[in-house]
């Protein structure tokens, strides 16, 4: 090729993202099905290959290619379903897609249908001019990200992305470029004592009392950690808590559930044998005939990417190059699809995406037109740098 840019179609990525705010992919429950049939047929049109993945009934990936001649894939990734609309009134319909002032507004604009809109541009893009790119540039389309990550994790499981090299996220950063991404670890503790009248606590065993023993423990453990630059220091959270049913009734159950989200370097298994070992040894203390048990119920190990990693220097080129100013390098306090797609596939991980961070999850959530276009230019640039 010779010009050194791709233009991507603006109307193109507008109509893809308002296309998909439309299909009501609400997870729970999800049912991406029709938004990924939908993606799958306009891909064939645009030239490119498509598969459906189906994951469940109801519940699909999207995979889509332009062939390259070898291995090394480049994955770009993106999932195609939102969380529900919430409760507090939206100025503009959630799946409406409304264009407004050079926005659209709508569930996943930001996160992340507008991401997955640019990069099927950029794919388009690419296509049109005819670049044949040393390996194959991919769309990983994943459901059943804002639970569990159900997509990331089938992909995974399955091998689906074989021969891939680079990974890139487009969830939303503001075209910024994240390359670090905090564990998540979810873990249920369950306190069964016994029951007994309230007017003779003596002869029961308070589960809440010993819960309540329990959490300033648990709070100031002091897990061993080493401070990442790009994700600062983990954290614990004691984010739901359920026991008794009754004012004189001493409670024989109580349920906590804790939120950790980790760093690099930490052991998720030794972070579940501490927290039991301190749950037992409360215990001990507390009462010879409390029970206790754990559960993990979310297990995702954090990442980080080498900033001398080339996927990194060149995600920064390509932002720099169309957006005319280097982009902040930095690293988010949650788990994106690449926690499955990044160990999964042993390959490096960044996040580069449309819309701002904030807008996710929140009424009104809105991208800007101009940002998704300048996104599908900075994938079409990012696939030459690395591909070219
Ligand atoms: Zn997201």
């Amino acid at each position: 090729m010779t010009s050194s840019k791709v233009a991507p179609d603006r109307d193109l990525v507008v109509d893809l993202t308002r296309e998909l705010i439309r299909f009501q992919s609400v997870n729970p429950p999800g049912n991406e099905q029709p938004a990924a049939e939908y993606l799958t047929q306009r891909l064939r049109e645009l030239g490119l290959e498509a598969e459906i993945d189906e994951v469940e009934t109801g519940r699909a990936n999207v995979i889509a290619r332009l062939r390259g001649q070898g291995p090394g894939h480049l994955v770009f990734t993106g999932h195609i379903d939102v969380v529900p609309p919430g409760g507090q009134k939206w100025t503009y319909g959630p799946f409406d897609a409304d264009l407004v002032d050079g926005k659209i507004y709508g569930r996943g604009s930001a996160d992340m249908k507008g991401g997955v809109a640019s990069i099927v541009t950029a794919m388009a893009a690419l296509a049109a001019c005819d670049f044949q790119p040393r390996a194959d540039i991919i769309l990983a389309a994943t459901c059943g990200e804002e639970a569990g990550m159900l997509g990331a994790r089938a992909m995974a499981d399955r091998g689906s992305l074989q021969g891939a090299r680079y990974l890139v996220v487009a969830e939303p950063s503001n075209l910024d470029v994240f390359i670090g991404e905090k564990g998540v670890l979810w873990v249920k503790i369950r306190a069964l004592g016994r029951t007994g009248h309230g007017s003779m606590p003596w002869l029961g065993i308070n589960a809440v009392s010993y819960m309540a023993r329990l959490i300033p423990r648990l709070e100031e453990y002091p897990f061993p950690f080493e401070e990442s630059d790009l994700l600062g220091k983990p954290t614990i959270s004691v984010n739901m808590i359920e026991g008794g049913n009754k004012v004189n009734v001493v409670p024989d159950l109580c349920e906590l559930t804790l939120d950790l989200r980790t760093v690099p370097l930490q052991d998720h298994q030794a972070i579940v044998a501490a927290i039991e070992a301190l749950a037992h040894e409360v215990a001990r203390d507390f009462h010879a005939d409390l029970r206790v048990e754990i559960e993990v119920q979310e297990d995702v190990g954090p990442l980080e990417t080498d900033r001398t990693e080339p996927l990194v220097e060149a995600m920064i080129a390509s932002v720099h190059a169309v957006k005319g100013e280097a982009p902040v390098v930095g690293g988010v306090t949650y788990g994106t699809d690449a926690a499955y797609l990044g160990p999964g596939f042993n390959i490096p991980m960044v996040i580069c995406g449309p819309g701002a961070q904030g807008m996710a999850h929140q009424p009104d959530e809105h991208v800007e037109v101009t940002q998704l276009v300048q996104a599908a230019e900075i994938y079409a640039d990012l696939a030459r740098r690395l591909l070219g």
